[in-house]
């Protein structure tokens, strides 16, 4: 078993004598086969093989055991966009008629998600408070709830889950819990060592690093019993519309994911390109030195924002003195990824003059890759919101979110000071 540095080079691919050293881009939509019987075992999920890029592709596979490998799962599925991710990790146990939980701070783009679009297929979202207490949290569930959802560390409220709570309530409901693991990657955290059952992450942001490429994945830890109770039928009962293929047993352990594959993805058919997975395998192949470099990095620039007399707060979990510190302390001890928040004095318009003067931080709607980046999210992402509303999410007319990047950390602190000296 190779240390975690080693698997994000060597995992995945492993060419054989005489074969490019690289992971080669099959870039083929079919695969050929000598034999028709040959053909419908693959069809009957009797052999393994690609028959169809929309389900499997050798590329996208290679990305896919490597993420696996990283997050200690027994299978993973890349998708189109991280959006797709999210989907079809709640949709794959979650129907019409059901509901699940999610924690309220999650990305702003899975809360519409949640709250409006798989409202319309009739799947009902109950959002927790992480103030809640256990009872308040016992009460959001009944004999619908099929899955507990939360990001790591949530974007961009740099709030940190309590994995280790979460998964007992998931689990003592008998549903398993999803952790969004896309701000801390792999290298930060592996949220299955707390108990999590499914991470999805998306990978247009750490794992790619680069801003170069969209794209999600989903990883089953393999550590669900979905048979428990008849809970799951969709799992462990026969899928008419595959055969009557019963996943549970059929694949194991790996019965979510192989339905998440032959069942949605052949469905959906949000896809990622073999190029797409390609320039993920790069992104892959230095994260854990670019993540720990954000991580460093951010860190000295929220301590370097907290000594500033026009800063009004800064927010970063391992930063001393944050509410999340000790979750922190226990769930990031390598780091807190790259993303800082900070408010300064003069409320929205002190923000937005501030962000005009940032030269190197260039205002971008991204977060997460090599070059620092500065979003104001009242007046683009919130755009929608009242000044009150804000208030209410937890983020305020002054709030910024500033994505340190992998530059010199004096050249970003520079940029902040000669901004700050501006306004
Ligand atoms: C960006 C993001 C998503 C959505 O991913 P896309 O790749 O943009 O579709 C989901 N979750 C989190 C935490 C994100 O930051």
């Amino acid at each position: 078993m190779y240390r975690f540095e080693t698997k994000c080079i060597q995992s995945g691919y492993e060419p054989e004598n005489g074969q490019p050293r690289t992971l080669p881009i099959y870039q083929s939509t079919t695969y050929k086969y000598d034999d028709a019987a040959a053909l419908g075992k693959l069809f009957d999920l009797e052999a393994d093989g690609h028959m169809y890029t929309r389900i499997s592709n050798p590329t996208v596979a290679a990305v896919e055991a490597k993420i696996a490998d990283l997050e200690g799962g027994v299978g993973a599925m890349l998708t189109s966009s991280g959006q797709a991710a999210s989907f079809m990790a709640v949709f794959n146990i979650c129907s019409q008629g059901q509901n699940f939980i999610s924690m309220n701070n999650i990305y702003g783009g899975t809360i519409n998600l949640f709250s409006v679009t798989l409202a319309r297929m009739g799947i009902e979202v109950r959002y927790a408070r992480d103030d809640m207490t256990d009872e308040e949290m016992e009460s959001l569930f009944d004999e619908n709830t099929r899955l507990v959802f939360g990001e790591t560390v949530a974007n961009p409220a740099l709030t940190v889950l309590d994995i280790e709570r979460m998964a007992d309530l998931a689990h003592r409901h008998g549903v398993p819990l999803i952790v969004d693991n896309t701000f801390t990657t792999p290298y930060l955290c592996n949220p299955f060592k707390f108990g999590a059952d499914i991470v999805t992450h998306s990978t247009s942001k750490y794992m790619d690093g680069h801003a170069n490429v969209l794209g999600g994945c989903i990883v089953d830890g393999g550590t669900f019993d979905w048979e428990k109770g008849g809970k799951f039928p969709e799992l462990s009962e026969a899928d008419e519309s595959y055969h009557g293929v019963v996943y549970t047993k059929q694949f194991g352990k790996a019965a979510f994911i192989t339905k998440a594959r032959v069942q949605l993805m052949r469905d959906f058919g949000c896809t990622p390109q073999p190029m797409a997975a390609y320039l993920l395998n790069l992104g892959l192949e230095t994260m854990a030195l670019r993540v720990q470099r954000h991580s460093e990095n951010a860190l000295k620039v929220a301590q370097y924002l907290q000594q500033q007399e026009k800063v009004l707060w800064v927010n970063y979990p391992l930063l001393e003195g944050s509410k999340y510190y000790d979750l922190a302390v226990k769930y990031l001890p390598k780091g807190a990824s790259g993303v800082v928040s900070f408010g300064v004095k003069g409320g929205r318009e002190a923000a937005m003059a501030l962000m005009n003067k940032l030269r190197l931080a260039q205002i971008v709607v991204h977060v997460a890759d090599a070059r620092t980046c500065v979003l104001h999210p009242a007046s683009t992402t919130h755009r929608q919101l009242t000044d009150a509303q804000l208030e209410a999410s937890g983020i305020g007319p002054e709030f910024i979110r500033f994505s340190v990047g992998i530059e010199n950390v004096e050249d970003i602190i520079a940029d902040l000071q000669q901004a700050l000296d501006q306004i």
